[in-house]
């Protein structure tokens, strides 16, 4: 049985197109499955668009989530409830195109891998979007300590196996595509150019990207922590020299008034220390937040597609 993740918030646009391409798709490879859409939080009308595709097509369920958590919250709560022996992770917006599925089942099955990912070998939609992705990719490839996760996303199929070990991270900063990663089996990829979305905008803006970047970037590399180390190394071994070089011009008598030189090694020293403190703050931060232990989601309520709903 395959269970298909799918988070929604806000996309009353595009979910009838959303579930017959979908549905299409799966059954054209599988006839046992589920899908499972995480209405994450909705303002619009698309809770009760899934509602009403969910009495036509008997295979669907909706996870209602208390509020916005964010989209790697809601597939995590749609993992959490997924009973299938494959998982599959998909973006509502038919950015991911559903027809690859069937691709990825058959990787699964006929080359027996454990984990099969979307990789993006190009890109529709707007081009500061894409270059944004490009640009994370490309960095992240260098300072991140897991191999193979480039250009990948939330796009991919799994088998149980994976998709426990995956649940078994309880970290509450969940970069899904790192973690996907990090657990090793093994993976497998299938090529797909990824379409611009169908409709509607963004759920995702600069800011949110940012912060999931972020995120990405403090579990899975040491980089910013080492950064602070490098630098503030090399910048007290050339501060040790110029000292050095203070102390004999004071001893030969030829100590300058060096006005300007002070204040701006005291202006550089200043802003350099604000920035590594603001570092070492976002890993507190962040060890703060793990230590709070709050839950990542809260469900509203599960339509299993029961008839007493
Ligand atoms: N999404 C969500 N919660 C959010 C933001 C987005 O469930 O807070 C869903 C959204 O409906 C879509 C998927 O996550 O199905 C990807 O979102 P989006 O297309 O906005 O992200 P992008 O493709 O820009 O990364
Ligand atoms: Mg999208």
């Amino acid at each position: 049985m395959l269970s298909l993740v799918i988070p929604i918030y806000n996309e009353e646009k595009l979910v009838d197109e959303l579930v017959r391409r979908t549905i299409s798709s799966i059954e054209s490879f599988i006839q046992e499955y589920e899908v499972i859409f995480v209405d994450d939080g909705s303002t619009d009308s698309s809770l009760e668009r899934i509602l009403s595709c969910q009495k036509v097509y008997k295979n669907i369920k909706v996870l209602s989530l208390s509020k916005n958590f964010g989209h790697q919250a809601a597939y995590t709560a749609g993992l959490e409830y997924a009973r299938g022996d494959l998982v599959a992770m998909m973006d509502g917006d038919l950015q991911d195109p559903p027809e690859l599925m069937g691709e990825m089942y058959t990787k699964i099955r006929e080359e027996n891998y454990d984990v099969v990912s979307g990789k993006r070998t190009g890109r529709k939609g707007k081009n500061g979007r894409v270059l944004y992705e490009k640009i994370f990719h490309l960095l992240f490839k260098r300072i991140g300590e897991i191999k193979n996760m480039e250009n990948t996303g939330n796009y991919s199929m799994m088998k149980r196996e994976a998709v426990n070990a995956l649940l078994s991270m309880k970290e509450k900063v969940r970069y899904l595509p790192g973690l996907r990663t990090f657990i090793g089996f093994r993976q497998g990829y299938v090529d797909f150019v990824r379409d611009d979305r169908y409709k509607g905008t963004p759920k995702m803006n600069f800011r949110n990207l940012l912060v999931l970047a972020a995120d990405a970037v403090f579990s899975f590399s040491r980089f910013p922590i080492r950064f602070c180390l490098v630098l503030g190394s090399i910048g007290a071994l050339v501060f040790m020299g110029a000292g050095i070089y203070v102390l004999i011009a004071k001893a030969y008598g030829f100590a300058v008034i060096g006005w300007s030189s002070t204040l701006l090694s005291i202006y550089f020293l200043g802003s350099i220390q604000l920035v590594f403190l603001g570092i070492l703050g976002e890993y507190i931060y962040r060890n703060y937040k793990e230590s709070q232990n709050r839950p990542v989601y809260f469900v509203r309520k599960f339509y299993d597609g029961s008839p007493e709903e």
